[in-house]
């Protein structure tokens, strides 16, 4: 059986108040903080115990287990796990132990700041593209100027042959404690921005960023059926990490140029055709354009009205979400003719008086205009 006494650590008696036992750790942990005996074993091993102590008695109900039954029943309470039980001096006593408790027993809560291997950024870029191009897709390269690694210093920042060091105002803590009458408020170290060391020998060649920029080409695959606002991400060709995380991300923002015939909408493509009265009455043959340069027969029926439009399914643009190939929408305007030649006109009279229709010519007064509009 293990009678280890708490109180006796902590140098109390056994009807210490809250505050006292409270006093008494802080005044222990001072005495025997590992930074204050580097490389002294035992003051680690007092510093230890009376951190566990500490941790046991300032919780009412462990300190009533303690106190009946002791340290045994505590240790094999199912109640004694390091994190729960030490978690809580960092609340209380977090200001004059920075990053040490954790690295004590094994678990991090800290204000300093980790330097954990970060992402880099992600890299945006705007692409234009011909109407063709994002239709049928393309392969385009893009230059573009990110941040790499650098190389004199692996990305340190640190000029070869020299190390950072401990921040000398925070002692590698990243905060400082600022006493304000009856407060004390933890900040960020002013002087290393709470990373708890600084760079006194920085990179000549990156300015101790760690970084250079270098231009990249890149050759991008597009693929056919992106439009104006498509975003293409490219993994890992974004700008480096400087503390060994992978790359961001490339993203690709796409636009499309206007095309002289053609208009996309979603994954069909619009295509207006003008025909005359005649064709419109008759049917006609339409020899249209297709996006990729070819071209195809198009048959518009005898009768066709103007504003009239026809589907055609596959002759649109590739869908990007796997829904196959859109349609080709193609409107007829029927287009009325203006300067006609004699013999035209007269073929048009001749036309309409067949048909019954009253027609009046430039010559006709208003009032017979009216007079025929109402006829
Ligand atoms: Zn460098
Ligand atoms: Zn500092």
């Amino acid at each position: 059986m293990n009678n280890k006494d708490l109180y006796a650590i902590l140098g109390i008696s056994r009807n210490a108040s809250r505050e006292e036992i409270k006093k008494a750790y802080r005044k222990k942990a001072m005495e025997l903080h590992p930074d204050r005996n580097p490389d002294d074993p035992e003051a680690e091993e007092k510093f230890k115990e009376a951190s566990e102590a500490y941790s046991i008695l300032s919780d009412p109900q462990k300190r009533e287990i303690y106190d009946r039954y002791g340290y045994d029943a505590i240790k094999n309470s199912g109640n004694y796990g390091a994190y729960s039980d030490f978690s809580s001096i960092f609340d209380d006593f977090g200001d004059i132990f920075g990053d040490l408790l954790g690295d004590f027993f094994g678990f991090g809560r800290s204000s300093r700041r980790r330097n954990r291997p970060r992402k880099g950024d992600d890299i945006w870029v705007e692409l234009t593209l011909e109407f063709e191009e994002a239709v049928l897709g393309v392969e385009k390269e893009v230059e573009i100027p990110r941040k790499e690694v650098c190389e004199v210093c692996e990305g340190s920042g640190v000029e070869p042959g020299y190390n950072k060091e401990t921040c000398p105002t925070c002692k590698g803590r990243g905060t400082i404690r600022i006493s304000q009458g009856f407060f004390s408020i933890s900040q960020t170290c002013p002087t290393c921005n709470g990373y708890g060391e600084i760079n006194r020998h920085p990179c000549k060649k990156c300015k101790g960023k760690g970084y250079v920029y270098k231009n990249k080409k890149l050759k991008v695959k597009i693929p056919a059926g992106v439009d104006t606002g498509t975003k293409i991400r490219i993994e890992n060709e974004g700008e480096a990490s400087t503390n060994g995380g992978r790359r961001g991300d490339l993203y690709i923002s796409v636009n499309v140029k206007p095309h002289k015939f053609f208009k996309r909408e979603g994954d069909d493509i619009h295509l207006d055709v003008s025909v005359s009265f005649s064709q419109a009455a008759l049917g006609t043959i339409l020899n249209l354009p297709t996006v990729d340069g070819k071209s195809f027969d198009f048959k518009i029926p005898a009768g066709t009205q103007s504003g009239t439009t026809f589907k055609i399914k596959g002759k649109g643009a590739k869908s990007l979400r796997g829904y196959g190939i859109g349609n080709m929408i193609i409107k007829v305007n029927v287009v009325t003719p203006t300067s006609l030649s004699e013999e035209e006109k007269e073929l048009f009279r001749k036309l309409a008086k067949l048909r019954g229709e009253s027609f009046i010519e430039d010559k006709g007064t208003l009032f017979n205009r009216v007079k025929d509009f109402f006829n």
